[in-house]
């Protein structure tokens, strides 16, 4: 669970590169794209522009390079042609990238054309909601403070937090220990080490945090059909604190970075 400084300075690499990505998807107008088209164009630049790997195709049989979540969804929508983003949608973007052995895992929920203020609040309370779980993290911290800040947070906004997903340790697999809670009680859980790296990622829903999917297909979605929204980064613990290795170009930290 413990990665060098050699390994974490190839992570920081993979991370950088999946911010990029990111901050490429952040330019284009999305509106009139469909979700598979916005796949296509991914796969291409983490391939041939990047010469890196899309560590989601593939994995657990899924096809593609990217998960696209709209509006309702929580998590693993299916890029779809059919699927053309309209104003005032929200879409979460999930891509992984593979860069000499090392992957990093990140996503941005995307505002489509002109949203109304409900959403964008939820969008941007979803954002900050991952930021105090990232300030939460440096060595001699626990799990359950990383959590307990993200959920009180969510419900000091109004919003709720699903619990069935969560973020998780990362390295040559995209999916290793620990796991990581969007909640809990603080002084609790796995005390965090210099060394770890994992993802943090909580999915924040505008009304209960109830999910519903079937077991035969990908995308989960809102039972109550209201409004869900995510953001993903992947982090270091460092020495005193914390490193973000999917930090985009131009992002600043909303925590002590060090
Ligand atoms: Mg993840």
């Amino acid at each position: 669970m413990i990665k060098s400084a050699a390994e974490i300075a190839l992570m920081a690499q993979a991370g950088a590169l999946l911010a990029d990505v990111f901050h490429a998807l952040g330019q284009l107008k999305l509106e009139g794209r469909s979700t598979m088209a916005l796949n296509d164009l991914v796969e291409r630049m983490i391939v041939d522009d990047l010469r890196a790997r899309p560590a989601s195709k593939g994995q657990y049989g899924f096809p593609y390079v990217l998960n696209a979540s709209i509006d309702d969804v929580v998590c693993h929508g299916m890029p779809a042609a059919e699927d053309v983003l309209r104003s005032g949608q929200i879409v979460n973007l999930d891509i992984t990238l593979e860069k000499n052995g090392y992957i990093a895992d990140s996503s941005t929920t995307f505002l489509v054309g002109e949203v109304a203020y409900p959403a964008r609040r939820l969008v941007s309370a979803t954002y900050n909601a991952m930021w105090k779980g990232i300030a939460a993290v440096r060595p001699g911290a626990r799990l359950g403070d990383v959590g307990h800040a993200i959920a009180r947070y969510a419900r000091a906004q109004g919003y709720s937090v699903v619990k069935e997903y969560c973020g998780h340790g990362i390295g040559r697999q995209m999916h290793e220990d620990p796991q990581v809670l969007h909640y809990g009680r603080p002084g609790t859980g796995l005390e965090l080490e210099e060394g770890m790296v994992f993802t943090i990622e909580p999915m924040l829903n505008q009304g209960k945090a109830a999910i519903r999917s079937d077991p035969e297909q990908w995308p989960v979605y809102t039972r109550d059909g209201k409004l869900s929204a995510q953001f993903e980064h992947t982090v270091a613990v460092t020495r005193t604190g914390v490193r973000v290795l999917t930090l985009r170009p131009g992002e600043t930290p909303q925590c002590a970075v060090g």
